[in-house]
């Protein structure tokens, strides 16, 4: 047995090292498991965005009709692989269920407290630690080809502003004079100077060294295999590297979370949501804000050292096959909107799971059959921008029995 921690982290992502990061701010030891290398799963290719302007729920009136019709004009970025396979129907159906206006009414109201709160603690978070990510305050564009589709942003964005979040919009010469990077033939853009950028595998990597110094033990390639439990407490985790004990454990392993609901006996409807991105050196003519390809759903990132394109939704279970031709249309999106919409050399081709919900809320809360266990997933395409709502949640659960924000929202009470 090894030695004793006061928390052990299952999952090395951008929510298990917010964890780490608050709780060892209370000075409590903390370890982290992970069975790959910390930032190897969502949290390393994604689009870098610190969304805070995503308040609106994926699952929302009209989103089902929207979807079946892109998908037989062929312009959809989603994918979802016929099969039988009944969790993941029994997902699709629920989410189905969810897109209505009661539900994205409640939800946004949710999501809005979680990603204020979120906003402030990244503050403080660059405020007070050197990290190094290529962090930048400068907004989203969003771009429309589609004349019909910017006009109908406006009811969107007129919800936005109920929660002061509201973006701003553009004509075709007013986005072109802000981003000289894109294409004559835009319909319009919003601009929503609320959003923020960084490059995500650098947080994780400079984020983990400072956690380091402060502390913060690792155990990579440590799969987790399951929990001692005894008298509904978890005394420790059984891993292919040995078993570890504490006095509190969080479950932090994104779109992995269901493996270990059967031990637990918890209720996790999570799916993993396949997404791309390609990462290459700038192009000559560098967008400056990051874009967002409306009728597309991809996102061009770029920061001083790199370039991003990364998007698409593929529901098709545990695989990480680089599927060329999903890739493939990343850059032909892309070039639609952008002039130079690649550079080169491409640096990585990357795919990643994201922890998706049904109702596309986080789960933020304690094991109502484990006492000493936290559960933090469920992020789906916001887990970057609520990675400091989050870790600081559950660290004021497990340090003061109580979060600062409501998180009645996030528990499982709600499955
Ligand atoms: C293409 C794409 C673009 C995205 N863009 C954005 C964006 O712009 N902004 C944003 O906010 N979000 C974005 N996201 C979503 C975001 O990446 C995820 O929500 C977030 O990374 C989830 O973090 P996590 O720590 O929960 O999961 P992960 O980063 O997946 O971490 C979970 C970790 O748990 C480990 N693990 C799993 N099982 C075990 C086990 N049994 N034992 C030990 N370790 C285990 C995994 O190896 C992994 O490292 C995007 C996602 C994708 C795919």
């Amino acid at each position: 047995m090894e030695s004793n921690n006061d928390v052990i982290i299952v999952g090395g992502g951008i929510i298990g090292l917010a964890c780490a990061h608050y709780l060892i701010k209370e000075n409590v030891s903390v370890r982290i498991i992970e069975q790959d290398l910390i930032g190897s799963g969502a949290s390393h290719g994604n689009c870098g965005l610190l969304y805070f302007s995503g308040v609106i729920p994926l699952c929302s009136p009209g989103v089902v009709r929207h979807e079946i019709y892109r998908t037989i004009l062929g312009t959809s970025s989603l994918y979802i692989k016929p099969t039988l396979d009944i969790p993941l129907i029994a997902w699709l159906i629920k989410f189905a269920a969810h897109c209505n206006a009661t539900h994205m009414n409640a939800a946004s109201k949710a999501k809005n407290k979680i990603l204020r709160y979120s906003l402030d603690l990244f503050e403080t978070l660059f405020s007070k630690h050197a990290i190094e990510c290529n962090f930048e305050k400068k907004g989203t564009l969003f771009l429309f080809k589609n004349k019909k589709y910017f006009e109908q942003y406006k009811s969107t964005n007129a919800f936005l502003e109920n929660f002061g979040f509201g973006a701003k919009a553009l004509d075709r010469d007013e986005a072109l004079q802000l981003e000289p990077a894109i294409t004559k033939d835009i319909a319009g853009a919003w601009y929503n100077e609320h959003d923020w950028h960084l490059r995500p595998e650098m947080l994780v990597d400079s984020w983990k060294k400072l956690l380091i110094k402060k502390g913060l033990i690792i155990e990579e390639k440590s799969k987790m295999i399951d929990f001692e439990i005894k008298q509904g407490k978890i005394r420790h985790v059984n891993t292919v590297t040995g078993q570890y004990k504490a006095d509190a454990f969080i479950l932090a392993t994104g779109a992995w979370a269901p493996e270990i609901k059967k031990q637990l006996k918890l209720t996790l409807p999570i799916q993993p949501g396949k997404g791309y991105s390609i990462t290459m050196e700038r192009p000559d003519q560098s967008c400056k804000i990051p874009c967002y390809f409306y009728e597309k759903n991809i996102v061009a990132t770029p920061w001083k050292t790199g370039y991003r394109l990364g998007g698409t939704m593929e529901f098709s279970g545990f695989t990480d096959v680089l599927n060329k031709k999903r890739l493939s249309r990343l850059v032909s999106g892309a070039k639609e909107y952008l002039n130079t919409p690649v550079g080169r050399p491409a640096l990585e081709e990357w795919t990643g799971l994201r922890p998706m919900t049904y109702d596309d809320l986080p789960i933020i809360d304690r094991s109502p059959f484990q006492n000493n266990l936290f559960i933090a997933t469920g992020h789906g395409m916001l887990g970057l921008t609520l990675a400091t709502g989050t870790g600081k949640a559950i660290s004021d659960m497990i340090c003061n029995g109580n979060a600062q924000i409501n998180l009645a929202p996030f528990s499982m009470d709600r499955f």
